[in-house]
């Protein structure tokens, strides 16, 4: 019986994990998954609480389970406290706990969507790409690192294990997807880039159905904007991840479309991109897509079930052009959205 740890969180955040459980819960009457959910205090709720943002209960909770699924976490009330109490150090905490190595953004323009989008709609149509970030690793964590008066200093350094293990995320989800992968770097200059590619080569060997191919980063900048549909897997490290995610993200053309997953050495999380708006908090229009599709990724990710999260992607889709929320310009709220996605599944 798959265990899945609810982390609702602030703002926003308990509101949306909720449509979200409501979707998992009628797919599990209907297809018997056996979901056993418990929920955990979690940011600043759990501060105000128990003094702490990831408590000792959440940390054991998180830890037993098969999956997380957070909410968002977060909001001005909690902005002035001391460091260790912020609700951005619980999060921090979770991942360190969980050893999330690899985060999975994946960027799709639904289909009727295109005008939401920045970019032409002939252009945005189709786009269904998925960006895997190696997350703890890479010139952000490398040493040595310093400041002086001056000069500073960053190192980017990648170890095999750190390359090989987020490379195997990178193809997995290939595998359950088109089965292309690209994998960006700058080999043409960087060492460390020199030897990314190598290792990703090594493991596409275990690959065989996947056709993988490498870009340099500043090139696949260019080919994100003028030829988007293009891709389905991009794999690379954290720095160039980083920056390319977020370009990725704003092609749906909406904060509230964007799920994402974090795997690694212990329980997979899945969470929505966007944070807590606590302008809209409480106020039943939060925009729930997101988190939905944060748990259709749990149900491909965690549960090895790719056909019953297509199921939760294909619904969303439905709801998206029939009851659209007021941030896509409808005036669907969160409650008449999530009935549409559950008579849609
Ligand atoms: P953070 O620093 O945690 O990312 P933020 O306030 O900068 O928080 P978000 O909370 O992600 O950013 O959102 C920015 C704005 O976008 C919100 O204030 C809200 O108006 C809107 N927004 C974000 N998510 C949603 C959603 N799911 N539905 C509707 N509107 C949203």
């Amino acid at each position: 019986m798959p265990k899945i740890a609810l982390l609702p969180g602030d703002g926003i955040g308990p509101e949306v994990t909720e449509a979200a459980v409501r979707v998992l819960e009628a797919l599990d009457a209907a297809e018997g998954l056996g979901l056993v959910f418990e929920r955990f205090a979690f940011g600043g709720e759990a501060n105000d609480r128990f003094g702490e943002p990831f408590p000792e209960e959440t940390k054991r909770g998180v830890l037993e389970a098969d999956a997380v699924l957070l909410g968002a976490i977060g909001g001005p009330k909690w902005d002035a406290l001391p460091r260790e109490k912020r609700p951005e150090t619980g999060l921090l905490a979770l991942r360190k706990t969980l050893g999330l190595f690899a985060n999975l953004r994946p960027a799709k323009v639904m289909a009727g969507l295109e005008a939401l989008s920045p970019l032409r709609s002939e252009l945005a149509r189709g786009v269904d790409l998925l960006i895997v970030r190696e997350l703890t690793g890479g010139i952000y964590f490398g040493t040595p690192r310093g400041i002086t008066e001056d000069e500073a200093y960053n190192t980017m350094r990648y170890t095999r294990p750190e390359v090989e293990r987020v490379a195997r995320v990178a193809f997995d989800a290939a595998m359950k997807r088109k089965r292309r992968l690209v994998s960006v770097d700058k080999a043409n200059v960087l060492e460390v880039s020199e030897f990314w590619r190598k290792v990703v080569e090594e493991v596409a060997q275990d690959y065989p159905e996947v056709e993988t191919e490498h870009q340099y980063v500043d090139a696949m900048a260019m080919h994100l904007v003028t030829r988007p549909q293009r891709f389905d897997v991009v794999l690379t490290g954290n720095l160039f991840g980083d920056i390319l995610s977020d370009l990725a993200s704003v092609l749906p053309g909406s904060l509230g479309l964007l799920p994402s997953a974090s795997l690694g050495e212990k329980t997979p999380v899945f969470e929505p991109v966007h944070g807590s708006a606590p302008d809209i908090a409480g106020k039943g229009r939060a925009n729930p897509a997101a988190a939905i599709l944060s748990a259709g990724m749990l149900l491909t990710y965690a549960l090895e079930l790719p056909e019953l999260g297509q199921r939760v992607e294909r619904a969303v889709e439905t709801a998206l052009k029939t009851a659209p929320t007021p941030d896509l310009g409808g005036t669907a709220g969160t409650e008449a959205f999530t009935e549409t996605v559950l008579k849609a599944l």
